[in-house]
């Protein structure tokens, strides 16, 4: 595995690989776990090369704090990332991914409204701009994003529609612990005791998918499940047709996202 820190680098890299096949890229913020590495194999499985990215993208925090919290990790990442057949591991510096002087940034409505996009001013703009940024240094045929992510994954999917960018969005199934927790980076920051409530979360979204297909309201169904912890939304969105139950939920200091395709639960791991 190579690992590369400037654009030329990269860009040199990806010259000579790109005659021998296809370019896959999944982009991360890092603190890697199975969840990104399923997404490495699944890229591995598809393609010809496979291109990672570590970055810690500022524009999509939308609290500093958060953003100075998020988990760090370098080597475990890079011996992470080769274990699992990444080819190419970019790890830009901020000075890299946005120049002096850099002031130009890309807006976004449809599926970045409501949910994640209300609760976080800034954030899919922030990550439509970076995606952008570095499908444009990397130019991958396929891109691979987490259906952890859902409302990301729509924005990516209208972003790659609305700018008729030429590479393919593929989407990989959530991977969860044993518990049925989604992994997150942000998991490490939880306490024991905010570890240990954790599953009333997929366990909410079971209570969903069951209520769905008994003619009952899934919102009601989850709601119940997360009696006891502080909900920030429950709801059903419409990701580009396919109704999805939605959850952000507060563990101290961290926030988390979880969701299930009401028809296709096995998207979502479950
Ligand atoms: P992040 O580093 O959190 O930005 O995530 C990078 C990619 O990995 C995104 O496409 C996420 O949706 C995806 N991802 C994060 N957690 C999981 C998970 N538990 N299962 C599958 N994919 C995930």
């Amino acid at each position: 595995m190579r690992i590369v820190r400037r654009v030329p680098d990269l860009r040199s890299e990806l010259d000579a690989a790109r005659p021998r096949g296809r370019v896959g890229f999944v982009p991360t913020l890092g603190a890697l776990h199975a969840g990104h590495v399923s997404l490495f194999r699944l890229a591995r499985a598809d393609c010809a090369t496979v291109v990672a990215s570590i970055f810690v993208n500022p524009k999509q925090f939308d609290d500093s704090r958060d953003f100075e919290a998020y988990p760090r990790q370098e080597s475990a990442d890079c011996k992470m990332a080769q274990a699992a057949g990444v080819d190419v591991l970019f790890i830009p510096g901020a000075g890299e991914m946005y120049p002096a002087g850099h002031a130009t940034g890309v807006q976004i409505a449809g599926a970045a409204l409501g949910f994640e996009g209300s609760r976080r001013p800034g954030h899919f703009a922030g990550v439509v701009t970076v995606c952008l940024t570095l499908f444009h240094m990397v130019r991958p045929d396929e891109a691979y994003f987490g259906q952890k992510d859902a409302q990301q994954l729509a924005v990516i999917r209208q972003l790659v529609r609305d700018f008729s960018l030429d590479l393919d969005v593929k989407a990989g199934p959530t991977v969860r612990e044993a518990d049925g927790v989604a992994l997150s980076s942000r998991n490490v920051r939880l306490s024991p005791d905010e570890r240990a409530r954790a599953p009333a979360i997929p366990r909410a979204l079971r209570a969903a998918v069951a209520a769905h297909r008994a003619g009952r309201d899934p919102v009601e169904a989850a709601r119940a499940g997360l009696s006891g912890l502080e909900i920030d939304y429950v709801d059903v969105a419409d990701f580009g047709g396919d109704r999805t139950l939605v959850v952000a939920v507060r563990l101290g200091p961290v926030r988390l996202i979880d969701n299930v395709p009401l028809d296709a639960p096995a998207r979502a791991g479950l």
